[in-house]
């Protein structure tokens, strides 16, 4: 099944030579799964010696329609024969096309868009904006938050691990517990450049405040003339059964940030902006080389048509409220947090071993470094139950050994 590459010559051919020969030439980044991928189809996807995964991780939550999703492949290689790359000192007809339906799927009154190239980019760009439209310095975040790598969004996440000492932050930080409106209060004081949150947490571990929280935080930020940043970069386009978390709840923040799905897996990143905002920004003050490249706004078009043909959005409220359900049978499962298809299984043991059992059994899920009990699940939206079925048989099993034992 899997193919040569007809242009790029030869190609590691088993697991431990990819690995070998990536990891002598790439600087450390990540901690990896021992295998290396090949092709992706829908929920699965292939090893290059063959094996077959579920991918209930989403490929880092990025996989939003799926691997390989036929419409989102068309377009591609349709805009790869036509032009590949110019600026946005041109117009471009794809990205006319691809902002027109970001905006048709924003909420009402964020419909303008700035296209730029990963999460960390829209949320420095979000506190740019937000530091410029207030005239004020402070952000104000959440304690085990995470907004992105780069020093600015580095500077509004919480998760000391990311923020080491060996980085001093730039600008003005205060950083709140998730859910507590007292504390978020006295943190925005008399007013703060914005509030910036990830509406359901997902490194700092899977859970969702109750809606009053985020009703409140748009008054508090209202009042104080503080902007409301939703970072969507994993909830976005559909993922907790809207198509931006807000509808869930009745809000409507003042900017929001999406990456990962965005273009289905393509690069790309987007900040949707609050339209009398957006009319106060200047020529020249937000730009990026490669936002809104033609083959970015292929993907970024192709995929905002799955979501609206597709219903994905519907699809992520129907399928993981039945597998919520489902999981929360099984024993050994204390709890399925989040909303939709960002879901933390909380177990009664550490997930680690799971973990384990389940890459053993073909399954890929997340871990959690905030939470050492929760498994975090963040597949394509178009997941199936019965696609979902042999993980809910391999959790079972691996929870069927006793807890103690198990640790
Ligand atoms: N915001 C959130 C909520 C994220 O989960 C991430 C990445 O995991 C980022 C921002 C940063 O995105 P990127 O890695 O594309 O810069």
């Amino acid at each position: 099944m899997l193919q040569p590459t007809r242009t790029l010559g030869a190609l590691p051919t088993t697991n431990a030579s990819a690995r070998e020969q990536e990891d002598r030439w790439q600087v450390p980044t990540y901690s990896k799964w021992p295998i290396a991928l090949a092709e992706g189809r829908g929920s699965y996807v292939f090893d290059v010696e063959g094996r077959r995964f579920l991918d209930l991780y989403g490929g880092h939550c990025v996989a939003l329609a799926g691997h390989c999703h036929p419409r989102l492949v068309a377009a591609l290689r349709e805009q790869a024969g036509r032009l590949v790359f110019y600026s946005n000192v041109v117009y471009s007809d794809i990205r006319a096309l691809a902002a027109e339906r970001l905006a048709t799927l924003a909420p009402k009154g964020l419909q303008r868009v700035f296209l730029c190239n990963s999460g960390t980019e829209s949320n420095e760009t979000a506190l740019k904006i937000a530091r410029k439209a207030t005239g004020r310095m402070q952000v104000v975040s959440l304690v085990d938050g995470f907004h992105g790598r780069t020093l600015g969004a580095l500077g509004a996440t919480g998760m000391p691990k990311y923020r080491d000492a060996a980085y001093p932050i730039p600008g003005q930080h205060a950083y709140v517990p998730y859910g507590d409106l007292a504390a978020t209060e006295a943190a925005v004081g008399a007013g703060a450049a914005c509030v910036i949150l990830e509406p359901i947490p997902s490194m700092g571990g899977i859970r969702m405040a109750p809606p009053e929280y985020f009703r409140g935080l748009r008054e508090l930020c209202t009042r104080t003339g503080t902007l409301l940043v939703f970072d969507e970069v994993q909830t976005g386009f559909g993922r907790t059964g809207t198509t931006f978390f807000g509808e869930n709840v009745g809000v409507t923040p003042d900017l929001i940030t999406g990456a990962k799905g965005v273009a289905g897996g393509f690069p790309a990143a987007v900040v949707f902006v609050r339209e009398d905002l957006a009319a106060r920004m200047k020529l020249g003050e937000q730009g990026t080389t490669f936002g809104g490249g033609p083959l970015a706004c292929a993907a970024i078009a192709a995929t905002a048509g799955i979501v609206r043909d597709e219903d994905l959005p519907g699809r992520a409220r129907r399928t993981g409220a039945a597998l919520a359900e489902r999981l929360g049978a099984v024993a050994g499962v204390r709890s399925v947090s989040g909303l939709g298809l960002i879901r933390g299984v909380n177990l009664d043991r550490p997930a680690k071993p799971v973990i384990q059992a389940l890459f053993d059994a073909g399954i890929l899920v997340g871990s959690c470094e905030a939470d050492p009990h929760q498994i975090r699940l963040l597949p394509p939206l178009t997941l199936t139950l019965e696609e979902a079925e042999p993980f809910v048989q391999a959790l079972a099993r691996a929870l069927a050994v006793p807890a103690t034992a198990a640790v």
